[in-house]
C-alpha cells in the first residue's frame, strides 16, 4: 500500500478521458490543472473530464488548479526552437510578435524599468540563464550564462522582488472564481510573498472553500514562511522558480526546511519539478531521478509532482507507474519512530496552540503510537473538515488511516496526505453511530479480519470541536 501521494499535471499528453482513466488507475491522487497557458474555457473543460474520470473509476481524485501569479511571458520562438549558446549575446524587448535567438520579446511592458544590470534571467524551469549586462533605451542587453533549446512560449524567470506585480493578479482572481464556482478542491497560489497575498484571494476556510495551496517559489517567501503556513491549507515546495532566487546548492537544504516546518504544523507539502523530468522524452527515469523522489520522501514529503513528464511527455501514464512504484517502495524503507520523535520534539519545543489544537495534537500523536503498540491493523479517524486527519497524518504512523467525512470536498483534499485513504460517510448526529459506521467499513476491506484491532480517534465535545476521544477497538 503506497502512502506518499501523486500530483500529475494534465496536459495536452494526457488529457483526454481514456489516458486519465489509466493515470487514476496507475496512482495519480491529485490533477494539477497548470493555468498559466490556455483559456479559461480550455481549462473549465479539462477540469469536468477529470472529475469524469474519477467517477469512472471510483476514486476521489482531488483537483489543483494552479493559478499562474505574476508571470512574465515569452513570444513565440521558431516552430521547432533554438538553441542558445553559452556566451552569446541576446537583447530583452517588449512586445508579443516574436522571439529569436537575437532578440526575445516580453509580455510584461515594465521589464527594463524593473530589471537591474547584474540581475539574472531565466527560461522555463531555469535551463536557460542570462545575465543583464547594460540597458540601452527600451532594450535590455544580456549574455548567456547557460545555453539549451527553447521552444514555444516560455516564461521567463525574473528575481520576484523586482516586479511590480504582486499575487494574486486580476487574472487570478478571475480564474479564482470560476473554479471556486466549479467546485475545485485545492488553488495553488503562484509566486506567494506572504499569508497576505493568500488571504487577499478572499476564499472561505477549506472544506467551504478550496483549500489553498502555497508554492514556496521567492526568497520573500521563505522569509515569511510562518505566516504563509497560517495562511494556507497546503505547501509546494516550487523548485523551477526557487532555483531561480536562490543558488542551486541551496535547493535541496530549503527543500528539507520547508517540508519540516509544515509538517511539523500539520499542513500537507508536495515536491514539485524535474522529479521524473527524463521522463518527458524517455521510458524511464535516470537513476538521480529515482533517488530524488526517494529522497523527497524521506525528508517527509507527504506529495510529490510529476510536471511535463505527464502534462507533454510521452508516455504520462508510465511516469505515474513509475513514480508510485519508486514511492511504494521508499514507504517500505520510511523511519516512523524517527519521524514521530522529531515532530513531536519540535511541537512540544513550540508550545502556545490554542486549547481545541492542544487536544487535537495530543490525541493524534497518541493515535499513531497506541497504534503501534496495540499491534493495530489501521487508524480510523472520523473528520469532518479533515483537520484532524492531517493532525494524525503528519506523525507518519506505520498503519494505514482511513479518513472519513461527510463532506466531499473534504474527502478529496484528503487525497494530498500521506498515508490516508479518505472516505465519504453518513451524516449522522451521534459519534457512536460515526464510529459504528467506520467499523462497518473497515469489515468490508479485504485486509481487515474478525478479531483486529484498529484505534478510532472523534470528536465529542462540541464545545471546542476538537477531537478528543480515542479508543481502541476490536472488528468483530
Ligand atoms: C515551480 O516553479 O517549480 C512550479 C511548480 O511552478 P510553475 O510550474 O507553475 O512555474
Amino acid at each position: 500500500m503506497r502512502r506518499t501521494k501523486i500530483v500529475a499535471t494534465i496536459g495536452p499528453a494526457s488529457d483526454d478521458p481514456a489516458t486519465l482513466r489509466s493515470m487514476i488507475n496507475a496512482g495519480m491522487d491529485v490533477a494539477r490543472i497548470g493555468l498559466a497557458h490556455g483559456t479559461l474555457e480550455e481549462h473549465l473543460a479539462k477540469y469536468k473530464r477529470i472529475r469524469e474520470a474519477a467517477a469512472d473509476v471510483g476514486v476521489p481524485v482531488g483537483i489543483l488548479a494552479d493559478l499562474p501569479g505574476p508571470k512574465v511571458r515569452c513570444a513565440p520562438f521558431p516552430d521547432g526552437g533554438v538553441v542558445f549558446e553559452d556566451g552569446a549575446a541576446v537583447t530583452f524587448v517588449t512586445g508579443d510578435k516574436s522571439s529569436s535567438l537575437e532578440a526575445i520579446s516580453t509580455d510584461y511592458d515594465h521589464l527594463v524599468d524593473d530589471v537591474e544590470v547584474g540581475d539574472q534571467l531565466a527560461l522555463g524551469d531555469g535551463n536557460i540563464s542570462f545575465l543583464v549586462e547594460s540597458k540601452t533605451g527600451d532594450k535590455l542587453n544580456a549574455r548567456v550564462i547557460r545555453g539549451s533549446r527553447v521552444q514555444g512560449r516560455p516564461g521567463l524567470q525574473v528575481p520576484s522582488d523586482r516586479l511590480r506585480i504582486t499575487t494574486p493578479t486580476a487574472e487570478d482572481l478571475r480564474f479564482a472564481d470560476a473554479f471556486i464556482e466549479a467546485d475545485v478542491d485545492m488553488l495553488a497560489v503562484s509566486f506567494v510573498r506572504s499569508g497576505h497575498d493568500l488571504r487577499s484571494l478572499g476564499t472561505e476556510p477549506s472544506p467551504r472553500g478550496p483549500m489553498l495551496v502555497a508554492k514556496i517559489e521567492t526568497r520573500a517567501a521563505v522569509e515569511n514562511l510562518e505566516g504563509i503556513i497560517s495562511a494556507s491549507g497546503a505547501v509546494m515546495v516550487a523548485r523551477g522558480d526557487l532555483g531561480v532566487d536562490y543558488p542551486i546548492s541551496e535547493l535541496p537544504h530549503l527543500q528539507k526546511h520547508i517540508i519540516q516546518r509544515c509538517i511539523a504544523r500539520g499542513l500537507p507539502v508536495i515536491t514539485a519539478t524535474q522529479m521524473l523530468e527524463s521522463m518527458v522524452y524517455s521510458p524511464t527515469p535516470t537513476r538521480a531521478e529515482a533517488s530524488d523522489v526517494a529522497n523527497a520522501v524521506f525528508d517527509g514529503t507527504s506529495s510529490v509532482m510529476l510536471s511535463g513528464e505527464t502534462a507533454i511527455g510521452v508516455d504520462p501514464v508510465n511516469s505515474v507507474a513509475t513514480m508510485a512504484e519508486i514511492a511504494a517502495r521508499t514507504d517500505i524503507e520510511f523511519p516512523h519512530d524517527d519521524w514521530v520523535q522529531g515532530v513531536s520534539a519540535v511541537r512540544e519545543s513550540e508550545g502556545s496552540i490554542d486549547a481545541g489544537a492542544l487536544t487535537t495534537d495530543s490525541i493524534t500523536m497518541a493515535a499513531q503510537r497506541v497504534a503501534t503498540q496495540v499491534s493495530a491493523k489501521a487508524i480510523l479517524c472520523l473528520s469532518r473538515t479533515g483537520y484532524t486527519v492531517r493532525s494524525v497524518s503528519r506523525f507518519r504512523p506505520a498503519v494505514p488511516i482511513i479518513a472519513f467525512s461527510p463532506d466531499d470536498r473534504a474527502v478529496r483534499q484528503l487525497s494530498l496526505s500521506w498515508g490516508t485513504s479518505a472516505v465519504r460517510s453518513e451524516e449522522r448526529s451521534a459519534s457512536r453511530e460515526m464510529i459504528n459506521d467506520a467499523l462497518d467499513y473497515a469489515r468490508t476491506l479485504s485486509w481487515m479480519h474478525a478479531g483486529d484491532r484498529v484505534v478510532v480517534i472523534s470528536g465529542n465535545s462540541t464545545a471546542t470541536r476538537a477531537t478528543d476521544t480515542l479508543r481502541v477497538m476490536y472488528l468483530d
